[in-house]
């Protein structure tokens, strides 16, 4: 129906680029315009889950993505002795319902795979937008440089601080979840480490997640409990965290001092409350700019992801755009916000810090039979893309 119709992506993230990939395959004009003056390769790692595997065999590039990662057979959670309180065992899963359920790969590594799918001249970089007005025919897109564009259609997917959701949802509330995040991607990895699993250790000072990715390399993640914007901690390098995770379980010790300074970014973890409308007339809100969430699912970019694949198939059916963006807005608006609500309060619980309670959950944990991991994996991976 839109196919004659002048599409506006913001933002070349994952959302971004998936979606214009995906629209650009059903033969829609799309331009993506990105802040980012150039592409770099940065960034750490990723665990897509089989929404994400099944939103990208549906945008048709999923052998690429497979291809850029690595798969895994087993999810693991531990306590601060290394004691094994859960295991899932992804690869059983993925052979029953047969699809790929544990997969990580370098961010860095997607976005090269989502360039190589783009059409060519269909990104602008340095195109950073400030303001848009949209009237009964159109939208005009105002760039930092003073220039701009017009489209018939935008699709904002700028991110959890999107300025779209700003100026659209001016009371849309950005939520500091309470910890604190420092991530790295590492070449030089312990002897000792289990290549086919993710891990998560719970512990009483904090998080520590482990996740290989291809090529001999690891991606890790430690969350700690922090003050928003905490000066204290935004400054740790190596050697606190280090510090920080002394009594944590082998190999957590052993990855962080084969970690460099140089090597961690680091972030106050925060998700947007859920909110109640998408669609826009003309604009509509996809990705981490409608639902960002908090990482303790991993279901952040798996959702952008799935987001992409939906909207472009449901703009290929006979509605006008938008009615399809509305219809978005009605179909995504309860899964996202299952979903935002449930790594909310998961972070919260793997966070604790009451001795009793952790020993509480732990043993809760310990008894939690493997058939629920497999329920979780089973409604993450049913989604109906029509
Ligand atoms: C610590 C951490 C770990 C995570 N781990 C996982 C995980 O394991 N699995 C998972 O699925 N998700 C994970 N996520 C979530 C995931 O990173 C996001 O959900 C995902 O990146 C969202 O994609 P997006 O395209 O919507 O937004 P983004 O990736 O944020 O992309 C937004 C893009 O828009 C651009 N932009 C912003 N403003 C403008 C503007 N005004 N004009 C033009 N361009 C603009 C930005 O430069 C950027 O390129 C994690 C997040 C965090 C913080």
């Amino acid at each position: 129906m839109g196919r004659s119709k002048r599409f506006a992506i913001i933002g070349g993230g994952i959302g971004g680029l998936s979606l214009a990939i995906a629209m650009q395959r059903k033969g829609f004009q799309v331009t993506v315009y990105e802040n980012a003056p150039s592409i770099k390769p940065l960034g750490a790692g990723l665990g897509l889950a089989a929404n994400a595997v099944r939103a990208f065999m549906e945008i048709g590039i999923s052998e690429d993505v497979l291809e850029a990662g690595a798969v895994l057979k087993k999810i693991t959670i531990k306590n601060q002795q290394g004691k094994v309180l859960a295991t899932t065992d992804s690869e059983k899963i993925g052979r029953k319902y047969n699809v790929v359920n544990n997969f990580t790969i370098h961010r860095a590594d997607l976005h090269e795979v989502l360039l190589r799918h783009l059409n060519e001249g269909s990104l602008q970089l340095g195109r950073g937008c400030t303001d848009f007005v949209q009237n009964a025919s159109e939208v005009k897109i105002t760039f930092q440089d003073g220039s701009f564009a017009t489209a018939d259609y935008v699709i904002a997917c700028d991110g959890v601080h999107s300025l779209f959701r700003k100026k659209l949802l001016p009371e849309s509330l950005l939520r500091y979840a309470g910890y604190t995040c420092w991530r790295a991607v590492i070449e030089d990895l312990p002897s000792s480490l289990d290549l086919n699993e993710t891990s998560e250790t719970w512990g009483a000072g904090g998080r520590f997640g482990i996740a290989p990715l291809n090529n001999n390399r690891l991606y890790w993640f430690a969350c700690v409990n922090a003050n928003e914007n905490d000066q204290q901690k935004s400054a740790y390098g190596v050697k606190e965290l280090l510090k920080h995770f002394a009594e944590f379980h082998s190999p957590i010790p052993e990855i962080l001092r084969k970690t460099k300074d140089h090597q961690l970014i680091w972030n106050d973890i925060v998700d947007i409350k859920p909110l109640k409308r998408f669609a826009f007339g003309r604009i509509l809100l996809m990705g981490d700019a409608a639902h960002a969430t908090t990482p303790n699912m991993g279901q952040g970019a798996c959702m952008a992801i799935e987001d992409a694949a939906i909207l472009a198939n449901m703009l290929s059916d006979s509605r006008s755009v938008d009615e399809t963006f509305l219809a978005f807005e009605r179909k995504r608006i309860h899964r996202t916000t299952t979903i935002v609500k449930e790594s909310w309060q998961l972070g919260r619980v793997a966070q604790w810090e009451n001795k009793l309670l952790i020993t509480l959950r732990d043993a809760l944990l310990r008894l939690t039979p493997p058939s629920v991991a497999e329920k979780q994996i089973r409604f993450i991976q049913d989604v109906s893309f029509q």
